[in-house]
């Protein structure tokens, strides 16, 4: 089976922690970052690919290359936690294989636990509610089943698994030890709660280092999808936690959940902002004639095939639900949505 994966990299933090980073092929030509943080009392798994064989073939293989190129062991059997960053397949995915590694306790932060302990519910709940977005968004009943099928089939790589602790803001990251789980190991990593690019999506701080996961990445703008589909998602929520990670004062280094790592995180979170307001400002001009959210997403982004369809409608639809929330748009035909709740509404700058 064919493994692509990059040379790892090693970091040492403040506090006398190292970090590995090890970047693998996730999704056909897609990659992610995975890390195994070393405090000296076992290793730490942040991230765990998707649920792809060939995604658990690239992690197994990029571990050992730690091995090869720093001459330390790292091996699965050896982690003795498991962080997860958000509730996103590309980072949670590959959690059935490395549990069958090791029985290392698993933590996500709570608004995305779900996702992990209920996942087959979850697939149904939020598939109703994108396939709503996708009809109000003006694309007709077999576009939006076609989308749907291309949502729902990845899902079903995935089962329902059992989450040992939370990663929450303000509190310690406190790792169940023991067989019977009695004991606690506080791991000294402090958590940020970022709503927005995920409900749960945390970044993760180990003395100057930030683990940014999927708020923040050094070179594409991470992806935004409507509230209106996952609660605790949306523009509003990803701007304010942007606020949260633009000035931490002493962060030396972040570390993405793809992408290279980013030295002047101030000035990327600038750079991410600047690309937002660009997009509203699009989207308001797209606006001056009424227009369904489909066809402000063509106005965006061009012709689009197979999935980035659906992640461009998801793209506009976060930043029209925000024009909508602050005001700055309305619907031009609201006798016809007030009729029908699945009629599209044409939005137009106000
Ligand atoms: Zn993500
Ligand atoms: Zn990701």
């Amino acid at each position: 089976m064919k493994t692509r994966v990059d040379s790892p990299a090693r970091h040492q933090t403040s506090d006398g922690r190292t970090v590995y980073a090890v970047c693998t092929e996730v999704f056909p030509n897609f990659f992610g970052n995975q890390y195994v943080i070393d405090d000296g009392n076992g290793l730490v798994l942040v991230d765990t690919g998707s649920a792809r064989p060939a995604s658990h073939q690239n992690l197994a293989r990029a571990l050992e290359s730690i091995g090869e190129t720093f001459g330390v062991a790292v091996r699965l059997d050896e982690v003795r936690a498991i962080l997860i960053t958000h509730g996103h397949m590309d980072h949670f995915g590959g959690l059935g294989f490395v549990r069958s590694h090791t029985p290392a306790p698993v933590g996500i932060h709570p608004l995305d636990r779900r996702v992990l302990t209920h996942y087959e519910e979850r697939v149904v709940q939020t598939a109703h509610a994108l396939r709503r977005f996708l009809l109000r968004a003006g694309l007709s009943a077999a576009s939006s089943d076609e989308l749907m099928t291309m949502y729902e089939f990845p899902k079903r790589m995935h089962r329902s698994t059992t989450v040992e602790f939370a990663l929450e803001e303000g509190r310690p990251v406190l790792v169940p030890t023991g067989s019977t789980g009695a004991g606690e190991r506080d791991l000294g990593i402090e958590v940020l709660h970022v709503p927005g690019h995920c409900p749960g999506q945390v970044c993760l701080r180990l003395g100057d280092l930030l683990l940014s996961a999927d708020h923040v990445l050094a070179r594409i703008t991470p992806h935004q999808s409507p509230e209106s589909v996952t609660l605790h998602t949306g523009l509003w929520h990803y701007l304010e936690s942007l606020r949260k990670v633009e000035s931490l004062p002493g962060v030396r280094l972040a570390l993405g959940g793809h992408e290279k790592p980013i030295e002047d995180l101030e000035a990327r979170v600038a750079a991410i902002r600047t690309s937002h307001q660009k997009r509203l400002d699009k989207v308001l001009r797209v606006c001056a004639e009424p227009t369904t959210v489909a066809d402000v997403s063509r106005r965006l982004f061009g012709p689009l095939k197979g999935y980035d369809v659906l992640l461009g409608l998801e793209e506009t639809g976060a930043h029209v639900e925000y024009l909508e929330q602050i005001g700055r748009l309305g619907i031009a035909n609201l006798d016809e949505v007030q009729r029908s709740e699945d009629a599209a509404p044409l939005y137009e700058a106000r």
